[in-house]
């Protein structure tokens, strides 16, 4: 662990380092800490995994240890999985703590609970979320399933998306991105981003072509990658398109590996499905100018 330096350093609490948004952050130039949420041998799409779950007292343990080493400053803090309600109220009481110590602290919440109608959390973390996490978060990053589960909002339009994340915002979060959505008739995926900050709403949308595979890690990639550019560039809207473009080259380049060791006709495992992020160093450095979104 390091974090010493209060600029630029994260603040991360996810599930373990093989977790894909850990490469990004550390090649797009933040000192982090991380600590972890689950500690498996492999993520949860193959056959079996094994490993620990870490509760609330481990966390605070953690937490202590940052703070008597006097590193517990950061100018970002970024949750993804959090797999218990106890851990998340300690999550929760650990972003106040370190707003106080840093008031210009940036808190990204991915807050990871499901996909494509089904929870893979406990459903008592959806309450935390809404009264407890929502409030002190300037940027979330749900995917549909998590924004309608968020806002009680069925998403089926560019409007319901637009509604939805305008109760985000109400909620506490300035910022506010749905890394997907589906509801456009032509089978398109729809990234759209919201922000109020500096007292002016601005909306954007990416909308891209669904490629016939389920990958694994891409939310953590995503929320990572969009956390950074924001950092950097300041302006969602090349944040939201460089995010979408190092996303979009990572899966195809995955994708094509992973038929080619799969060879005609078969199934790509989990293990030849894992994302090519090493090989993706460029397109995660400086994405390819491939994507426009547009102002709505
Ligand atoms: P995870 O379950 O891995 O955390 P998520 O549901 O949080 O994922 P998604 O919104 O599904 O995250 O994916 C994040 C990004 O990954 C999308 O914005 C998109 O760019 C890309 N992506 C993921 N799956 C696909 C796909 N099948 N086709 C095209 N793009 C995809
Ligand atoms: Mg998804
Ligand atoms: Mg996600």
């Amino acid at each position: 662990m390091s974090g010493t330096k209060v600029q630029r350093s994260l603040c991360s609490i996810d599930r373990n380092s093989s977790a894909p948004g850990a490469y990004p952050k550390t090649v797009l130039g933040f000192d982090v800490s991380t600590i972890n949420s689950v500690q498996f041998s492999n993520h949860t799409g193959y056959k079996c995994f094994k490993g620990q779950v870490l509760n609330s007292d481990d966390l605070a343990c953690l937490y202590d240890g940052l703070q008597e080493n006097g590193i517990s400053s950061f100018s970002h803090i970024l949750t993804g999985y959090i797999g218990s309600q106890s851990f998340l109220e300690k999550v929760a009481e650990i972003v106040v703590d370190l707003k106080k110590k840093n008031p210009s602290l940036v808190y990204v919440c991915d807050p990871v609970m499901g996909d494509n109608g089904e929870m893979y959390v406990p459903a008592e973390l959806l309450p935390v979320y809404i009264d407890k996490i929502l409030p002190i978060a300037d940027i979330v990053t749900p995917n549909q399933f998590e924004v309608e589960k968020l806002t009680g909002i069925k998403i089926t339009s560019e409007e319901d998306a637009i509604e939805a994340m305008k109760i985000l915002h109400s909620r506490g979060p300035k910022t506010v991105v749905i890394s997907s959505s589906e509801f456009s008739s032509d089978g398109s995926i729809t990234s759209l981003a919201s922000t109020v900050a500096n007292g002016k709403k601005e909306v954007y949308k990416v909308q891209f072509q669904k490629l016939n595979a389920v990958f694994v890690g891409t939310g953590d990639l995503f929320a990572a990658c969009l956390l950074a550019w924001l950092e950097k560039d300041k302006d969602l809207k090349l944040a939201l398109e460089k995010t979408i473009a190092t996303l979009q080259s990572v899966i195809k380049r995955t994708f094509e590996k992973a038929k080619a060791l799969a060879g005609e006709g078969n199934r790509p495992t989990p293990a030849q499905m894992e994302l090519q992020l090493v090989q993706s160093k460029t397109d995660i450095e400086a994405p390819p100018n491939s994507y426009n979104a547009v102002v709505l």
